[in-house]
C-alpha cells in the first residue's frame, strides 16, 4: 500500500484568464487595475505576474493569482515539496538544507507550519469518506522522550490513515469512548484488531463485526501450544497437533471441534501449590479457542474484511520508523503530522 504517487501542483507565471466573480459581492464584471509582480519562494521562479482587478458592482480592487500561486509567498508546489521532503525522512533542518541547495531559502519553522498544513488538507479530505472496514492497533511511541501510548485506526479498504488517539488500548471505557464517534461517523460495520479483552468489550457494545488478527492468535497460541507439549501426558498430545491444525486451517466447524476435544479430556482438580495442571490449562485453551472461534473467521464470509491486522501494522511501522530517523517524537503535533502524512506511505 506504500506507493508512492507524487502529483506537485503547477505553477504559472501569469494568468490571461480573468477571474470569475468578485470574491466580495459575486459581481461578473470587472477592469483591470494594474499589474504587480510578485516574489515568490519557488523551486523554478523567483516571481510572478499578478493582474489587480476592479470590481465594476462593488468597486473592490483584488489581485487574481495564476495557478499555483495564493496569498502566501511560497507557491503550492513548493509547500507540498518542503512536506514531501520530510515524509521522506529529513528533519525539519535537513529540508531547509536540501532546499537551500536549489536556491531557496526557506526556515526551518517554515518547514513545521507547511508540514502542518498539508496534514490537515489529508484529516480534512479524508474526514467524511466512508469507512467499512477499519483496523485498530495500539502502540508505545516517544514523545518528548517518554513513552506514551497511542491509539490508531487506518482504513482497511484502502490503507488510508483515519484517526490517532492518546488512548492506551488496554482502557476498554478509552477505547469505546474513543471509537465510538468514529465508528457512527465513518458508518465502519467490522473491526480489526489483535486480541486483547478491551476490543472484545467495545465490539460488542458498539455491535461490530470483529475479526480478530490471525498473526496474533498464532502467535500467542503457537507459545502456549510449545509449554504444553513439555509437560502434558503423551496421551493427549495428538489434542495439541489437532490445534494447531485447525488455527491453519480456520474451517467453519472449528468450534465445533474444538468443543468436542474439551469435552474428551477428564475434569480435575487444581494442583495442590494452586496451579493449575497442564491438562486444566489445555481445556481451558479449547474452550477459550471454541467460543472465540467466529471472530477469527469473519473475513470468511464479510467482503474486503482481511484475516490480519497487517493494514495498520504497517502503518504503525512507518511511524516507527520516521519516530527514529527524528530521534522521537518533540510534540503531539508532530506525531499527529507524522500519522496523517507518512501513514499511507507517500500518496498524495
Ligand atoms: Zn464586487
Amino acid at each position: 500500500m506504500s506507493i508512492v504517487i507524487l502529483r506537485l501542483p503547477d505553477v504559472k507565471r501569469k494568468t490571461e484568464i480573468r477571474p470569475q466573480e468578485c470574491p466580495k459581492c459575486g459581481g461578473e464584471i470587472f477592469q483591470r487595475w494594474g499589474k504587480v509582480r510578485k516574489p515568490v519562494r519557488d523551486n523554478r521562479y523567483r516571481s510572478v505576474q499578478v493582474y489587480r482587478y476592479r470590481c465594476c458592482s462593488c468597486r473592490l480592487t483584488f489581485r487574481h493569482y495564476p495557478e499555483g500561486v495564493d496569498r502566501a509567498d511560497q507557491t503550492q508546489r513548493l509547500r507540498k515539496l518542503v512536506a514531501l521532503g520530510w515524509v521522506l525522512g529529513m528533519s525539519l533542518r535537513g529540508v531547509v538544507t536540501f532546499l537551500s541547495a536549489f536556491g531557496v531559502t526557506v526556515s526551518h519553522m517554515t518547514v513545521w507550519r507547511d508540514m502542518q498544513e498539508q496534514a490537515k488538507m489529508l484529516e480534512k479530505r479524508r474526514r467524511w469518506q466512508p469507512v467499512r472496514v477499519l483496523g485498530v492497533d495500539g502502540v508505545y511511541l516517544s514523545e518528548k522522550g517518554k513513552k506514551r501510548p497511542v491509539l490508531i485506526a487506518v482504513d482497511l479498504g484502502n490503507g488510508q490513515p483515519v484517526a490517532i488517539g492518546k488512548v492506551d488500548e488496554s482502557n476498554p471505557q478509552a477505547v469505546r469512548r474513543w471509537l465510538e464517534p468514529l465508528v457512527k461517523r465513518l458508518g465502519v460495520s467490522v473491526i480489526v484488531t489483535d486480541d486483547l479483552l478491551s476490543y472484545r468489550v467495545v465490539a460488542e457494545k458498539l455491535e461490530l463485526e470483529h475479526q480478530v488478527c490471525q498473526f496474533h492468535v498464532r502467535r500467542w497460541v503457537g507459545r502456549t501450544l510449545s509449554e504444553l507439549r513439555e509437560t502434558v501426558p503423551k496421551d493427549w498430545l495428538w489434542v495439541l497437533d489437532d490445534v494447531k491444525h485447525l488455527l491453519e486451517e480456520l474451517p467453519p466447524e472449528g468450534s465445533t471441534r474444538l468443543f468436542e476435544m474439551w469435552k474428551q479430556i477428564p475434569e480435575r482438580q487444581v494442583g495442590q501449590s494452586g496451579s493449575r495442571s497442564p491438562l486444566v490449562q489445555l481445556r481451558h485453551l479449547l474452550i477459550r479457542l471454541s467460543e472465540r472461534w467466529h471472530k477469527y473467521r469473519v473475513f470468511a464470509w464479510q467482503e474486503e474484511v482481511p484475516w490480519t491486522n497487517n493494514g495498520t501494522e504497517q502503518t504503525i511501522g512507518r511511524m516507527k520508523v520516521r519516530s527514529r530517523t527524528v530521534r522521537g517524537y518533540k510534540s503531539w503535533q508532530g506525531m499527529w503530522a507524522a500519522f496523517q502524512l507518512t501513514g499511507s506511505g507517500v500518496s498524495w
